[in-house]
């Protein structure tokens, strides 16, 4: 993983305040979340092209559908099925920028 600048620690604060942007959007609920990256970890500017998502949006698979996960293979889960059911990631990461202010 790339080493976290300034900006990224300062970006990250803001995400884990706003929480799981997939359960504010769709259920208008908090959620802690983790960072998903949209690029991966290693890029220069890796760290600003990240997106929060809770557990199960991002790495718990559903066994009946309830949610779809980012990750994990499975009838519920990828990220094909996750921008169809949600939205395209790219969206999703301008609507966290606007809502964090960046
Ligand atoms: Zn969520
Ligand atoms: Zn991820």
């Amino acid at each position: 993983m790339r080493a976290l600048t300034v900006a990224d620690e300062a970006r990250g604060v803001k995400l884990d305040d706003l929480g799981c942007i997939i359960c504010l959007l769709y259920l208008d609920i908090f959620t802690p979340s983790g960072k998903h990256h949209l690029e991966g970890q290693t890029k220069e500017g890796c760290h600003l092209l990240t997106i929060p998502l809770c557990g199960k949006h991002h790495q718990i698979p559903s066994n009946t559908g309830e949610w779809i996960c980012r990750h994990s293979a499975g009838k519920y889960s990828g990220k094909a099925l996750f921008e169809q059911t949600y939205r395209p990631e790219s969206e999703l990461l301008q609507i966290t920028n606007e809502m964090i202010g960046s």
